[in-house]
């Protein structure tokens, strides 16, 4: 039977040692560049929020605008990016994290929702979880509720979901590597 977790699990990509040795990155670009697997992604993602009284899509930078302004799009809902620090133009909230050596800040428009907004929020893959934890408390920052986080991909031996679950937040994910 078709299993569409495992069909976009076979189209991911593993290139070992970057961008660091010891890193196995775990590449989206065939899955975007196969329009038959990019589509049973955007479906699986669009019925699970279609009924749930989203009123905003976020994504993280910078895998997480594709999937979630194509996500956006399809539920006729307004995209809004939680960038990179230095990136956004207007007034931002900002949420700095660690990383394994060093920290990271990410940003968001103060503008970005309202009080009350129920926001999802996209990313290609959860790690250690520091990104997403990150958007979560920006987004709450401005009064926004976020529903559920949502990834491709998950790696579970990093710590990242177990973390995100803990911390409340509902996450969604498609697929698994070890
Ligand atoms: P983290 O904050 O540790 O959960 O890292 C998640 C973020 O870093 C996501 O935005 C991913 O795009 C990126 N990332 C971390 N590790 C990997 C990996 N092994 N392969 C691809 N992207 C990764």
């Amino acid at each position: 039977m078709f299993n569409p977790s495992e069909y976009i699990k076979q189209h991911i990509r593993t290139v070992p040692d970057w961008p660091q040795p010891g890193v196995m990155f775990r590449d989206i670009t065939p899955l975007l560049q196969n329009p038959k697997v990019f589509r049973v992604l955007i479906d699986m993602f669009v019925h699970r929020y279609m009924d749930q009284k989203i009123d905003v899509v976020a994504g993280l930078d910078a895998r997480g605008f594709i999937i979630g302004s194509v996500l956006a799009y399809e539920l006729n809902l307004g995209f809004v990016p939680i960038r990179k620090k230095g990136k956004l133009p207007f007034h931002t909230v900002s949420e700095e994290y660690e990383l394994e050596y060093g920290s990271a800040t990410v940003e968001l428009h103060a503008d970005a929702c309202k009080q009350g907004d129920r926001v999802v929020l996209i990313d290609d893959l959860v790690a250690t979880g520091g990104t997403m934890m990150a958007g979560k408390k920006l987004l709450e920052r401005l009064g926004a509720t976020v529903v559920e986080g949502a990834v491709i991909v998950d790696l579970p031996e990093l710590g990242g979901s177990r973390l995100i679950s803990e911390s409340g937040l509902p996450l969604y994910t498609v697929c698994q590597f070890d």
